[in-house]
């Protein structure tokens, strides 16, 4: 039995049908490179490093083995995340593992270690991006703990001598969204891209309050170069997932990894169970209890409310329902800068540089 569509574009919309359990598409991996940071982010647990500080970093063995699985069970998308997944040595040799298998790769930031990393990463990262909470210096570093706002532009300038297009990560809070439209000129100023991502709570956080809601949703219609996704904010609206009526795929389209070479399932943020990979993959997507975990997905008590973007983007993925419908434009609108606008600057810049 393959749990992955191999037949018709509809069933790969919605899935295929073994022993009268629909399998979706697996879109996306989160594989946790390591569980440590070098800042002490406020809004993130991996910012209490008591926690973390011990943790191991994924080893290079098992993330090749898996991401090779991976790839052949259609997975288009890996995210090399912690923790700050360039505290990992050896993440320019997984970045281009994962592109020879014809993945699309990301990082987010926090920029204190890409200048030791950026020559051996350019080329390997299709989606670059750099952590920015405040226009204010003063206003970063205390959300950060750490002194962090000009490694976020030297990254900028490094990247982009190297032609990059890296985006800009605007984790909007309750006491940060008026700063939108300076965070705006921010971006438009570098010609990048602002991504908003809207914070979500967990771990005790508070998530958006309505007013903050509207502002950014407001603020960002119609802007080109802002990346919001309409979906996540309609979600919000509706008082998140609801587990009468799940939206969310966090099971069916997406493999979490730890840095201890296990799955996470449901999702990272509520891990409830973790399964050792000592076997093929397949073999455990294919277990009793990760169907277990797939029928429950969006359905558990601690799902009522959730907002994770990190499992809502890809949920969203297909325009099967009225959140992924509303998250169409602003994913077009992203599209049109990553693979038009910024490729046509690209092939301008290895003009330049050939010359
Ligand atoms: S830098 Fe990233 S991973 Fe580290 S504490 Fe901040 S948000 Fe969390
Ligand atoms: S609804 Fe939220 S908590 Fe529940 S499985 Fe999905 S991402 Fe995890």
């Amino acid at each position: 039995m393959n749990c992955l569509p191999e037949g018709t574009l509809e069933e790969q919309r919605v899935g295929t049908i073994h022993k009268g359990f629909r399998f979706f598409m697996l879109l996306l991996c989160n594989y946790y490179l390591t569980y440590r940071c070098n800042a002490f982010c406020e809004f993130c647990h991996f910012g209490d490093h008591t926690e973390f500080k011990d943790t191991p970093f994924a080893k290079l063995e098992d993330f090749k083995s898996n991401v090779k699985q991976l790839a052949e069970l259609g997975v288009k998308f890996i995210d090399l995340t912690g923790g700050e997944p360039l505290l990992h040595k050896e993440i320019h040799l997984m970045a281009e593992y994962a592109k020879s298998l014809n993945m699309q790769t990301s990082i987010t930031s926090n920029g204190l270690l890409y200048h030791k990393f950026a020559e051996k990463l350019a080329g390997k990262i299709n989606l670059l991006h750099f952590s920015l909470d405040s226009p204010d210096e003063e206003e970063h570093n205390r959300i950060r703990k750490v002194d962090c706002y000009k490694s976020v532009f030297r990254s900028i300038d490094i990247a982009k001598s190297l032609g990059e297009y890296p985006d800009i990560l605007f984790t909007v809070t309750n006491e940060t969204y008026k700063k939108l439209p300076r965070m705006h000129e921010i971006a438009a100023e570098h010609e990048l891209v602002l991504l908003v991502n809207p914070v979500f709570s967990y771990f005790g956080n508070p998530g958006l309050s309505p007013e903050a809601v509207d502002y950014v949703d407001e603020y960002c219609d119609g802007k080109l170069d802002v990346y919001l996704n309409k979906g996540f904010m309609k979600l919000r609206r509706n008082g998140g997932n609801d587990i009468n009526n799940p939206s969310c795929k966090a099971v069916s389209r997406v493999v979490v990894i730890s840095p201890y070479n296990e799955i996470i399932l449901p999702c990272y943020h509520f891990r409830n169970e973790t399964i050792l990979i000592d076997r093929p993959i397949k073999e455990i997507r294919q277990s009793e209890k990760v169907e277990q975990f797939q029928k429950m997905e969006g359905r558990f008590d601690f799902c009522q409310g959730c907002t994770v973007n990190c499992y809502f983007e890809p949920s969203f993925a297909f325009p099967t329902n009225l959140y992924a419908i509303s998250s169409l434009t602003s994913k077009f609108k992203y599209s049109y800068n990553k693979l038009i606008k910024q490729k046509l600057r690209k092939i301008k810049f290895s003009n330049s540089t050939e010359k």
